[in-house]
């Protein structure tokens, strides 16, 4: 077969999955593991197949191992759907396979990616001269900020980390809050700042770290200081006060690191925008284009106030690489990787198929679906709560209906809910409480899919079908 053909036919099956998207079991299909390795297994083949066969083939095989995580009635975790520009221009990244990791290897990406850079910084309100990276996620953009701060808070004690390492340094105090997310930890494991060895910072009902902790925190503070404070807590969506944290980690001299992977992006609607009030303040934001911005993964985007200390810390140099001495834009510089995909494209492409008010429409409407699921279902006696909803985060618990033990019934919920297929999400521990964990993060999520998504939720609650219908009116 002619390439062109087996890419139009791919083409093809691409599309017969999108459509089918609205319908699909949303979760896993529940096949056996083992059925699904016998379906892609086998032994290595001796002589190849013609590629259409293998693309059948794998289209086939990998079907039902697929989870409807592109659809609209996806709210496990925190995982966005992609817009069709972005999902198109994957494509393109894919074919026109340029190594993004010099200018010299691909100049179209490394302007894309430095227009992309302009674009997000104004949308996010961030310092102008920042610099930007674009990572695999948000674990890694952390993990980059973290290296620029660890550079610059050692670099003012005399120390170049990066020469040296970590071996007879000075001592960096790390802050984080009870509530950092578990990558923030895991960055910090991989920069030998030790997972373990931080300080935290109590937190509130919502999550949010409190200033009085965090300033007895700092008292016990006397060297060089790395602060992470977040923008979104996922599990109830809440914010760090970060003007006042800000102004405290100032105070000190210390580098403040905020973890922003949605809700950084609370900054693109003018009515959400006052919840990252002072987040200006920090060092070094991380945050995801595969999330709210509804990019195919993987794209996570690192930001550093100071570029020189940015640099500096992820900067590769042998003799044979051609490099532009700062009057083009080396996309390596940025990130920790040397080859590496052109990962500036589909976020450009997000952005300009969006504009800076569809992407505000985006985030703003995510947030009213979550209001809309909280509505839908706390007024069913037993159902709870336990979140105020601030931006796209619900977390729900459930005491049976005839009473007992809700952390039990809270589970066999989830696991109703999950089987049912109708939509998916998982869930958490919230302050000792078991508890559903509901995220809007998708650009494709209507209403209907939230009233059919809370009536199944409901059904499974009460292990009937509810009285109410999912299109008759509801209070709230
Ligand atoms: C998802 C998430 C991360 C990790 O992002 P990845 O893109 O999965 O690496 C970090 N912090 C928060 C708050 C998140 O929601």
């Amino acid at each position: 077969m002619k390439r062109a053909d087996l890419l139009k036919r791919t083409a093809d099956l691409a599309v017969e999955f999108l459509e089918g998207l609205p319908e699909r079991r949303v979760g896993p299909a529940g096949i056996p593991v083992e059925d699904l390795r016998a379906a892609l297994g086998g032994d290595l083949p001796e002589h190849g197949e013609e590629s259409l066969e293998t693309i059948e083939r794998l289209v086939r095989a990998a079907d039902p191992g697929l989870v409807a995580s592109a659809g609209s009635r996806y709210f496990g975790f925190v995982i966005g759907g992609h817009v069709p520009a972005s999902l198109a221009a994957d494509w393109l990244t894919s074919t026109w396979d340029q190594n993004a990791g010099l200018y010299a290897t691909s100049p179209a990406n490394a302007v894309v990616e430095e227009v992309a850079a302009g674009w997000l910084l104004e949308i996010l309100d961030l310092p102008r001269t920042a610099s930007v990276g674009f990572t695999t996620g948000c674990m890694m953009a952390s993990f980059t900020g973290l290296a620029a701060g660890r550079h610059a808070v050692l670099a003012r004690e005399g120390w170049d980390v990066e020469a040296r390492g970590l071996f007879g340094a000075p001592e960096i105090d790390v802050v984080v809050g009870d509530e950092a997310h578990a990558t923030i930890f895991a960055a910090l494991q991989m920069l030998g700042l030790g997972r373990e060895r931080v300080k935290r910072v109590a937190t509130d009902g919502q999550g949010r770290m409190d200033l009085g902790s965090l300033r007895e925190v700092l008292n016990g503070c006397p060297g060089p200081l790395i602060v992470c404070a977040q923008a979104g807590n996922v599990n109830t969506g809440s914010f760090d006060p970060l003007e006042e944290i800000g102004a405290q980690v100032r105070e000190r001299g210390g580098w403040l690191h905020v973890d922003g992977a949605f809700g950084l992006w609370a900054a693109a609607s003018p009515g959400l925008a006052p919840l990252v009030s002072g987040v200006q303040l920090a060092d070094s934001w991380a945050t995801d284009g595969h999330k709210w911005l509804n990019v195919p993964y993987d794209s996570g985007i690192v930001i550093v106030k100071d570029p020189d200390a940015h640099r500096q810390a992820m900067t590769i140099s042998a003799a044979y690489l051609i490099q532009t001495e700062g009057r083009e834009r080396d996309p390596f510089d940025y990130v920790p990787e040397f080859s590496r995909r052109a990962r500036g494209f589909t976020v450009w492409a997000a952005l300009r198929s969006l504009g800076r008010q569809g992407i505000g429409e985006l985030v703003e409407r995510c947030c009213a679906m979550a209001r809309r699921f909280a509505d839908r279902l706390r007024d069913e006696p037993g159902v709870e709560i336990l979140n105020d909803i601030v931006l796209n985060q619900v977390l729900v618990r459930f005491t049976p209906p005839g009473g007992g033990d809700a952390d039990a019934y809270t589970r066999e919920v989830i696991a109703r809910v999950q089987a049912d297929g109708t939509c998916w999400l998982s869930g958490t521990v919230w302050h000792g409480m078991a508890a559903m964990r509901i995220s809007v993060s998708s650009w494709a999520t209507t209403e209907a899919d939230v009233d059919r998504s809370a009536y199944a939720i409901l059904r499974a609650y009460r292990g009937t079908a509810p009285r109410i219908s999912p299109s008759s009116p509801n209070s709230g």
